[in-house]
């Protein structure tokens, strides 16, 4: 397998799900750019995959794996998309530098809802309590104590720019992008969330509530933060599943800006614009499940539209001829 090109798209007959072939090549793809880079497998059946490093060339030009998938980005609602991307680091920073803050000796810590000092402790910090019904299955109510808030009294009386810091969880990334515009740490963060299109989501929206697309939006906006040049492997399955075309215009700039900072995205996609944009396409098939797995076309976009037995062909010829 030889890898080489900048964004390649391996795709398939639409019908052939998340668990389908090509979902494997990347899955092996992975362990391979894993061996090379000495580390364990990271799917405890990578040993079925019948992975063969010598039939591989290319590997080496890679020093990064990142694979940019649809699980979630924490099992509670202790983490929400704030804390996974690092941003309310600088967030409590922010607060506890307050002349309130200071006079009161808060550091950074009591900001945090996952700690004793600062946060509410009839929840413990969650906002909720379990509420158990007589003849129901149990259920969760807002705090009595907090009203939701995750925050003791005390902590919710130092504020900034006229907004105590449970507030600025409940903001949107678009409203918080404005609010913290002047603390570049944050501000970078939300950038990147809104550049692939989560301008949307709360902050402090609970890990939990999140579809798979948010999650692998939030885990490439969390990549694209560190925007660095490098030689890493970036490995997406099916990125625009669920996605707005608007969204999914936002995502392919991402996707190209990694590219254009010498890295290598590979992925798994049916989306027409994206093949479309592609250097280089692999179309598996021909047909879909059990009447695939084949390499039926490989080459630049519009090589792939001129091939015979793709199914992929025609529709890609078509799009290619829009633009
Ligand atoms: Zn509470």
């Amino acid at each position: 397998m030889s890898v080489d090109v900048p964004l390649c798209v391996l795709t398939a007959v639409t019908g052939v799900s998340g668990s389908g072939k090509s979902t494997l090549v990347t899955q092996v793809l992975a362990e391979v750019v894993r061996g090379h880079l000495g580390l364990a497998p990271e799917e405890p059946d990578a040993a079925q995959l019948e992975v063969d490093v010598q039939d591989a060339s290319g590997v080496e030009s890679f020093d990064r794996l990142v694979r940019v998938d649809q699980r979630p980005i924490g099992r509670t609602p202790r983490s929400n998309l704030a804390t996974y991307t690092g941003m309310f680091d600088a967030v409590r920073k922010l607060y506890a530098a307050t002349v309130e803050a200071r006079a009161r000796g808060y550091s950074a810590g009591r900001f945090s809802f996952n700690v004793p000092e600062g946060r509410c402790e009839t929840c413990q910090g969650e906002g909720f309590v379990a509420v158990e019904l007589l003849f129901l299955p149990g259920t969760y109510a807002p705090c009595p104590t907090c009203q939701g808030a995750r925050y003791n009294a005390e902590t919710l009386e130092v504020t900034y720019r006229g907004k105590n810091i449970a507030e600025v969880l409940a903001l949107s990334v678009d409203a918080a992008a404005k609010f913290l515009s002047a603390v570049p740490a944050a501000s970078r963060s939300l950038e990147t969330l809104r550049e692939v299109g989560l301008g949307y989501l709360r902050l402090g929206q609970p890990a939990t509530e999140l579809s798979g697309g948010e999650a692998q939006r939030i885990k490439l906006a969390t990549e694209l933060q560190r925007a660095r040049r490098g030689h890493a492997l970036y490995l997406l399955d099916e990125p625009t599943a669920g996605l707005h075309p608007s969204d999914i215009a936002l995502l392919l700039r991402q996707l190209h800006r990694l590219v254009d900072a010498g890295n290598t995205v590979v992925l798994v996609e049916h989306d027409l614009d994206t093949i479309a944009t592609a250097d280089w396409v692999i179309d598996l098939g021909p047909g879909g499940g059990d009447a695939g797995g084949q390499v039926v076309a490989a080459g630049p976009p519009a090589k792939v539209a001129r091939a015979r037995r793709s199914a992929t062909a025609p529709y890609l010829a078509a799009r290619l001829a829009r633009s």
